[in-house]
């Protein structure tokens, strides 16, 4: 760690200094593909060419606009995020924790009740609100009482979700596939049952696309495969490509009842990172990078669960799109520790889960013969794992 942070990251120990594309630098002169990207931000990679261009252009323009005025660049990024999301109104905010909170505050409202369900392995962000309906103990548990009325359940478990609803329930929050927790996919028809029990109950249903957002899963929200439609939707991660944005999708319209003063930020919807976000849906449009994330990952997806099918050490394979996740039959760091030597760098979702996330635009050469190394890295690990 720095002397000069608060000790809450586990800070490996490599000093990025650059990027391009798909690959970072280290102070050293070493080269990495980076199957982080930020944690699935990054997702036009690193110094885009007509990323940073536009970056520059706005920088020289205009940075700083409050929403107290108009703006053109936010006029036109809103009606960009409109137009992917289908939605019929956003807030803008700055993470993806601040667009989980909005989102509570405002299903609590609407509904004029407090409760909210959240599933067993959802992450949802470290703010007080957003954390409360995180799932995992070791972040939340010390810093309790956090909100009330929080009934976290079984996730892809319908039955547990009707029983846990009763007439204080405003909302559910729901990841498409969980990140954090492990890359777990919810099941089609859990999320239809999802969907049809709300529309019964008036029970609103936040989708937490934070991480699943912006192409990730090959599509440009993952709830697109599905052909579901929230009430409510997080945004932030992939959104800017890196710079610090989140939104809240509204699909309603709230005239008239959200009113002046009701929320607000200081730094949203700001004409540099809104530059960022109308140009990281116009290149992901035009360049069909949902698309190539989903053919893409099909392809890694496949290649992993062919080579690593009869490796003991391997539990499962999962995932969609350019989010992939490896679950071991033991702990994870050092295999992160092995890819790092290899010059891959890869996350953990979880103890066990090796997660990949890398950049849409990666090259298909160098992304699948990261995924050879990895095949081979966990077969050698495989030797000691059964020994
Ligand atoms: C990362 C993440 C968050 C929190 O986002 P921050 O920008 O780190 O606050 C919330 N929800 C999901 C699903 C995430 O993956």
């Amino acid at each position: 760690m720095s002397d000069f942070h608060i000790d809450v990251y586990p800070v490996r120990d490599v000093c990025i200094v650059k990027g391009q594309g798909a690959y970072v630098r280290d102070d050293q002169g070493n080269k990495y593909l980076d199957c982080v990207s930020g944690h699935g931000v990054a997702c036009l990679g690193h110094c885009h060419p007509e990323f940073t261009r536009v970056l520059k252009d706005q920088a020289e323009k205009l940075t700083v606009c409050p929403n107290i005025f108009k703006n053109d660049v936010r006029e036109r990024a809103l009606k960009s995020l409109a137009d992917i999301t289908k939605c019929q109104q956003l807030f803008l905010c700055n993470s993806g924790a601040e667009a989980v909170e909005g989102a509570i505050k405002f299903a609590r409202f609407l509904t004029g009740k407090a409760g909210i369900i959240s599933m067993v392995s959802g992450f949802h962000g470290r703010t007080a609100g957003a954390l409360s309906v995180t799932w995992n103990p070791k972040y939340r548990e010390t810093f309790e009482p956090l909100l009330p009325q929080i009934n976290r359940i079984p996730f892809n478990d319908i039955d547990a979700f009707k029983q846990a609803v009763n007439a204080d329930t405003a909302a559910v929050i729901v990841e498409i596939i969980q990140g954090e927790g492990g890359v777990i996919p919810a099941s089609p028809a859990y999320l239809k049952a999802l969907r049809l029990f709300c529309d019964e109950k008036n029970i609103l249903l936040i989708l937490d696309e934070v991480q699943t957002g912006f192409g990730r899963t090959g599509a440009m929200f993952a709830h697109q495969h599905f052909n579901i439609k929230p009430d409510i939707m997080t945004l932030a991660k992939g959104m800017a490509n890196g710079l610090p944005m989140g939104a809240i999708a509204f699909y309603m319209d709230t005239t008239g009842k959200i009113k002046k003063g009701y929320h607000g930020s200081t730094f949203g919807g700001n004409p540099l990172v809104c530059a960022a976000a109308e140009c990281v849906i116009d290149i992901l449009k035009k360049d069909r990078l949902p698309e190539r994330a989903e053919a893409l990952g099909k392809k890694a997806i496949e290649k992993l669960n062919l080579e690593l099918r009869s490796v003991d050490l391997v539990r499962e394979v999962r995932g969609r799109g350019l989010m992939i996740g490896i679950e071991l039959r033991q702990r994870v760091v050092s295999i992160l520790k092995k890819l790092m030597e290899e010059r891959i760098l890869a996350l953990p979702a979880g103890p066990n889960v090796i997660r990949l996330l890398p950049p849409l635009i990666i090259d298909e050469t160098d992304f699948m013969n990261a995924i050879d190394i990895i095949i081979q890295i966990l077969k050698d690990a495989n030797r000691e794992f059964i020994a």
